[in-house]
């Protein structure tokens, strides 16, 4: 069993949150001068729900959790950001990740002074969860896993993230930004068995919202209380809650878009596999595909030469001469396609 009060930062175990006027009377009324709000220009002159419930309660139906083990972030960036804020002392504590991963996780650690050891993936980005488990010592707070991981698109092995959750004493987050994609169920639905789990999701992909700025993140109620703790009070606004929700109702419309990207990308890997420089075209369970060419830097700036942006991921770990490349519509990926048969 992990103990969570000795994992939370003291000043944040300790932390008395800001009341604000809709923490403290809940309900209907219809006179409202607790507040100091214009009575004017309405709905926008009320401060939104704090706890955005509404979008809660439909969340909540779709993924299947308890309405109170969510979160929602601008993005996931703020989860992200909030996980090592609640957990790490900067300067003493530490966190461990898989690498390469999303680059996030570093700067968030990174903008709060909490030192980030990065421990490599297997050559075919397969996870070593004994490597994962060595890296740790007694300040390490938080383990990162990413999967389907960015940029190397392949999901990480239930086993191996059962036996990290099991034998860390301390929080592991899982990142399933592009769940919707992949062919394995989420771990959303092992929530009650592991206390230390934080799964994070996001609008910005399959949902297609990422300017609405809309990330959350499922855990135990007790991690979810540590959250709404230390997040802005307001942190969501009205008009990002009232157009999640609103999409919300459009999932045969949310299947349709994955469905097409679904179907586009093994017809998008098969049409690069034929590309004279093309070299390696890794295994996809995302919306994207990564690629190894014989020289990224010069196909990405030919690419970008004929109007096309990918990301190149020459530089990192395991990356070299790598492309990242989002499947996009089917015209989409003939031009890109085109293009790359010029090169
Ligand atoms: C795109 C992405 C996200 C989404 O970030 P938002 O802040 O929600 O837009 C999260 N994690 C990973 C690994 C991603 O690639």
């Amino acid at each position: 069993m992990i103990n969570l009060e000795k994992l939370v930062r003291p000043n944040i175990w300790a932390l008395k949150p800001y009341s604000c006027a809709r923490d403290e009377f809940k309900g209907e009324a219809s006179v409202y001068l607790d507040a100091n709000e214009n009575p004017y220009n309405g709905p926008y002159n009320r401060y939104p729900d704090p706890r955005q419930w509404a979008l809660k309660d439909k969340i909540a139906k779709i993924k299947d959790v308890r309405r109170t083990q969510i979160m929602l972030g601008n993005g996931s960036d703020e989860p992200i950001d909030l996980v090592i804020r609640i957990f790490c002392e900067p300067g003493v504590d530490n966190v461990v990740g898989m690498e390469p991963s999303y680059g996030m996780y570093v700067v968030s650690a990174d903008i709060n002074n909490v030192a980030y050891k990065r421990v490599p993936l297997n050559d075919d980005f397969s996870i070593d969860p004994e490597r994962m488990l060595k890296a740790t010592d007694e300040h390490t707070k938080i383990i990162w896993c990413c999967s389907p991981n960015n940029p190397s698109g392949n999901l990480i092995s239930k086993d191996a993230l059962r036996k990290i959750l099991t034998e860390f004493q301390g929080i592991v987050v899982i990142d399933e930004a592009y769940a919707d994609f992949s062919s394995e169920p989420s771990w959303l639905n092992e929530l009650d068995q592991y206390p230390n789990l934080v799964v994070l999701q996001t609008f910005s992909k399959a949902w297609g919202m990422a300017s609405v700025r809309c990330g959350m993140a499922f855990a135990s109620e007790t991690i979810i209380d540590l959250f709404n703790k230390v997040k802005y009070p307001y942190n969501i606004n009205i008009l990002t809650q009232e157009f999640v929700s609103k999409q919300l109702d459009q999932t045969k419309l949310k299947q349709s878009w994955v469905n097409s990207i679904l179907e586009q990308r093994p017809i998008l890997a098969e049409e690069l596999k034929k590309i004279a420089i093309v070299e390696k075209v890794y295994p996809s369970d995302a919306n994207f595909i990564l690629i190894k060419v014989k020289n990224a830097n010069i196909t990405y700036k030919f690419l970008v030469n004929e109007g096309i942006i990918v990301r190149n991921r020459n530089n990192i770990l395991l990356c070299n001469d790598c492309l990242r490349i989002t499947v996009g519509t089917p015209e989409e990926n003939k031009l890109l396609i085109e293009s790359l048969k010029r090169i």
